[in-house]
């Protein structure tokens, strides 16, 4: 296939608005997997996507395509994440691109990830082409999206927009028709150097290290040395060849093309994404700028739970990392919890996902402490710590100043909830910056917010402050000083260091009387009264006292129906697995989440 027959595109979209469905449309269309290999969001093969139908992955997929006038081309489409926690991924997937199509739900309209994914394609000088998806939903409002995507300056002119429904595959010829005209194909020539981008990759257990590339100059092949630029390692190929689902090996992947590689590499942080693969004997002289390692930003304590072992913890979480170089961990002693972890995950969906996985994959019982950022702070002696553990925060005597993580936030919402979007972002300290209207109705807010406050339950409240009609999406912007306190809780006189939380000074009082409250509801009874104190170093600021039990927990149904006592007693053993041993106290995992709660 020469090199002007390629065509390489990524689907861009807000999550839900229908990437996924509208890649099954094409590979149907294009005969590229028969009906047997095909099911709803083909390339979503991950348990916990499809569970969550949400991508987390990119994927890619070679697809072959003859135009209507009969010329044969290679699409290799890329698809994308869409959540924000991943937005590196999407980076690097369109890097690889000259085109994107960018998807918009006729029901939904445009959306934060809309936005950032627009902004970050335009960034990249791709040809973006427009589609609005699901126009067979009653609801569908194609007119009123138009508009929304040119007051975006998506597009110049609206007859530009193609419209499809990626569940019926009206629109489908429509999109290969303008993959091809519209997008130009690859530049690069295959006489130069060796170099190829890695946008994707991931642990086989029979290959090692497979890594998703995409060459820009000059050919690679089996038996060629090859050194990845980053970190000067040499390896040599194995294997290449392009993707369908299944893997079909090439005798070269030549410049333009979309393929993948192997080369006996053992460990998954040696062909990271965003780095640059070129020949040893022949170098290229400019890799591709802007490498950077995910870097974490949500960070949290996993612990084995009562009759885990911390072993069992250690090994799975040596295997998971195999998969997923972007989360990191480290053992850690907590005074309370034992021997654990303390790790570092891209965000919190990440962080989610990580969990799941562990308990899942690995049949782990856990113990969780509640998400945290990382804080720099300057020490009366002149040193600047970062600190990713609220634990290990040193204490408020020797702090001279504290900086905290920033995001620059887009949120997108209906004109009757601006009010309580407002209202909400007052309260997690953001600073208003922009607003700009999409049409009527819609309006696009930008603030800047502390990532301590967005990193826990903001995104739930903002859904149920504008009953779901607000979408949310970030980028990092730096950090900023801000006078912050560490509130620590002692239950039954002991330091509970694993419920240590950073908060802001004014926000001190009110979220320790919170804490105190919520930690006496959700610590059970025992048969002592356990007293419990929040405390800014010596002082203690708040305090609740849990009553000592009195009767047997089933007392209450004596005489009532056995299967109901049984059920409670069921009940209260399941809920000990998640609990852990503190002194005398029992600790319920939902204690370690209380703080990221927070009273309205
Ligand atoms: P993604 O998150 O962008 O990959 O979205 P998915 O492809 O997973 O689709 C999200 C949901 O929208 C799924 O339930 C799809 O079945 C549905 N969907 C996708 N395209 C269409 C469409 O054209 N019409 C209708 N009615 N539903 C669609
Ligand atoms: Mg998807």
């Amino acid at each position: 296939m020469s090199q002007k027959n390629i065509r390489n595109f990524s689907i861009i979209a807000h999550i839900d608005h229908g990437k996924s469905t509208l890649a099954d449309r094409l590979l149907e269309y294009t005969h590229t997997l028969s009906p047997r290999e095909l099911r709803e969001q083909t390339l979503d093969t991950m348990d916990l996507e499809r569970e969550k139908g949400i991508t987390i992955k990119a994927h890619t997929i070679t697809l072959s395509y003859r135009t209507k006038d009969g010329k044969d081309y290679t699409l290799n489409l890329i698809d994308t994440p869409g959540h924000v926690d991943f937005s590196y991924e999407v980076s690097r997937a369109l890097f690889a691109c000259e085109g994107a199509l960018l998807l918009v739900d006729a029901t939904q309209g445009v959306e934060a990830q809309t936005v950032a994914n627009f902004h970050l394609a335009r960034e990249r000088n791709l040809v973006i082409i427009p589609v609005i998806n699901k126009i067979d939903l009653p609801l569908a409002n194609p007119e009123r999206v138009k508009s929304q995507l040119k007051k975006l300056g998506v597009c110049k002119d609206s007859s530009e927009v193609i419209l499809a429904s990626a569940r019926e595959g009206k629109g489908v010829p429509e999109i290969l028709e303008a993959i091809v005209k519209k997008i130009p194909p690859p530049p690069g020539a295959n006489h130069l150097p060796l170099k190829a981008l890695i946008f994707d990759s991931f642990f086989d257990n029979h290959r090692g290290v497979i890594a998703y590339i995409r060459v820009f100059e000059g050919v690679i092949k089996p038996g060629m040395k090859i050194i990845i630029m980053s970190s000067g390692k040499e390896f040599k190929v194995e294997e290449v060849g392009i993707l369908k689902l299944k893997r079909y090996p090439k005798e070269s992947l030549e410049s333009g093309q979309v393929g993948y590689l192997i080369a006996n590499v053992k460990n998954i942080s040696d062909l990271r994404v965003g780095d640059t693969v070129t020949e040893k004997d022949n170098p290229t002289s400019k890799p591709f700028p802007g490498y950077k390692e995910p870097k974490p930003v949500v960070f949290c304590g996993i612990y084995p739970a009562e009759g885990e072992t911390f072993e069992r913890l250690k090994n799975a979480l040596n295997k998971l990392r195999l998969n997923d170089p972007s989360f990191t961990f480290r053992p850690e002693n907590s005074p309370v919890l034992g021997p654990g972890f303390h790790c570092g995950f891209l965000g919190l969906l990440h962080k989610e996902i990580v969990q799941e996985r562990l308990e899942r994959e690995f049949d782990l019982n856990l113990i969780t402490t509640a998400p945290n950022v990382a804080y720099r702070v300057l020490t009366s002696d002149g040193e600047v710590r970062e600190i990713d553990n609220p634990a290990k925060f040193p204490s408020n005597k020797k702090i001279e100043a504290v900086e905290e993580p920033f995001i620059k936030a887009n949120i997108i919402t209906q004109k009757e909830y601006m009010g309580a979007v407002f209202e909400l972002l007052e309260r997690k300290r953001g600073k208003f910056l922009d607003m700009k209207w999409l049409d009527t109705s819609r309006v696009l807010l930008t603030y800047n917010v502390p990532l301590g406050e967005v990193a826990t339950k903001f995104y739930d409240e903002l859904k149920s402050v504008t009953r779901g009609y607000a979408t949310f999406d970030y980028e990092h912007a730096g950090y900023k000083e801000a006078d912050l306190v560490k509130l620590e809780v002692l239950v039954n006189g002991k330091l509970l260091d694993a419920l240590s939380v950073i908060v802001h000074k004014e926000k001190a009082y009110l979220k320790a009387r919170y804490l105190a409250k919520k930690l006496k509801e959700l610590i059970p009874r025992h048969q002592f009264a356990v007293p419990i104190q929040v405390a800014i170093g010596s002082r203690i600021i708040a305090r609740e006292t849990i009553p000592a039990l009195r009767k047997d927990v089933t007392a209450p149904l004596y005489g009532g129906d056995v299967t109901r006592k049984k059920k409670l007693l069921e009940r209260q053993k399941e809920g000990k697995k998640r609990m852990k041993r503190f002194g005398s106290v029992n600790v319920p995992q939902e204690a370690f989440m209380a703080i990221m709660e927070e009273e309205k």
